[in-house]
């Protein structure tokens, strides 16, 4: 049986323009022992290539953590599947508001030692021991609360484009940084303070709020599924939303727009901007905000140098690019001397 991908990319892309049906971009994740992540791997990718998901998936001993997309009308079928697995019964799926038929162009499931690099060590604290779960009217509710402190999980190329209003956003580049910074801010108010966290769909959250209680945290609280959840609570119920700009989503398409407020700015002119791209240069591929003019003048590059690159012969490109590493964790990037306006 067939459990990789056959198509490439680009044949994917053109199967579904042809195929033109609607597709539910969504994600879900569950913390849950484990205890053959191969088979269970392998069981996932053959049931889910059958049902025509896309998207990227992590399993590992500890969970889950799925972003992928389903043809609408496989949808049932879809999660009847996941409710037959005893710890995926019920298991909330943030479905993204704008829907894209090209959020996804392959179905990729790996096996990670984690299903999060979080970059903590799971056994020097209880991670069942969580904070408390609030949903949109009650976090709105809370942090109006003086004694609030807000704080963002994610990092900074995430917050830079949207974020609670009065949060604390950590200029970090990993989960573990923020940890030690928010800690450090906040060491004399882990008693009277009520901390309350969020992040793109929750998943951070399940963790750094178990590890601020370890750390003496008397009254954690989390956004339970994340900015994901809460502005589909907002827009369902109708209730305000205190959330401005873009949400940061890890496909394609880099941000969910929640309100039309554009809070960043273009890394290389300073207008105001608020979309991310990579960088053209494959060698480089750095994440950064380039508006349009700069797009065309730039070549959706990210420095002259990159421009450069990308104008020689591919194979000299390949050449250059021998012995650099793979600079495939895009995401982790994202900050550039060579980027004008970029703090
Ligand atoms: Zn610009
Ligand atoms: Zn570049």
């Amino acid at each position: 049986m067939q459990l990789y991908n056959k198509l490439s990319a680009k044949e994917r892309e053109t199967l579904l323009e042809q195929a033109g049906e609607e597709r539910l971009t969504l994600s879900f994740y569950q913390y849950a022992k484990i205890g053959n992540p191969h088979l269970f791997r392998n069981h996932l990718f053959v049931a889910w290539h059958e049902q025509d998901v896309l998207g990227r998936i992590y399993v590992a001993h500890e969970g889950i953590n799925a972003q992928l997309s389903v043809p609408a009308k496989r949808f049932m079928e879809f999660k009847e599947f996941l409710d037959g697995i005893y710890f995926l019964k019920d298991v909330r799926l943030n479905i993204a508001i704008e829907q894209d038929l090209k959020s996804f162009l392959k179905l990729k499931v790996k096996v990670r030692d984690k299903i999060v690099a979080d970059g903590l060590n799971d056994e020097t604290f209880d991670v069942t021991n969580k904070g408390t779960h609030v949903d949109a009217i009650k976090f709105n509710e809370l942090i109006e609360d003086p004694d609030v402190v807000l704080v963002d999980m994610r990092n900074h190329y995430e917050s830079e484009i949207g974020h609670f209003k009065n949060a604390i956003t950590p200029d970090v580049d990993t989960f573990r940084d923020s940890l030690d910074i928010i800690e450090a801010d906040l060491k004399d108010h882990k008693e009277n303070k009520k901390l309350v966290m969020y992040c793109t769909g929750g998943i951070r959250c399940e963790k750094a709020s178990a590890y601020y209680k370890h750390k003496g945290f008397k009254n954690v609280f989390q956004l339970e599924g994340g900015i994901i959840e809460y502005a589909r609570q907002v827009e369902n119920q109708g209730l305000e939303n205190k959330f401005i700009g873009k949400n940061f989503v890890f496909d394609h398409r880099r941000g969910e727009r929640i309100t039309d407020d554009v809070i960043s700015h273009c890394h290389q002119c300073g207008e105001p901007c608020d979309t991310h791209t990579n960088c053209a240069n494959e060698a480089c591929h750095l994440l950064f905000i380039q508006c349009e003019k700069c797009e065309v003048a730039m070549e959706n590059c990210c420095s002259e140098e990159c421009i450069e690159v990308i104008h020689l012969p591919i194979e000299e490109q390949k050449k250059l690019r021998q012995g650099i590493p793979n600079s495939n964790k895009i995401f982790k990037k994202g900050r550039s001397e060579k980027l004008k306006f970029k703090k």
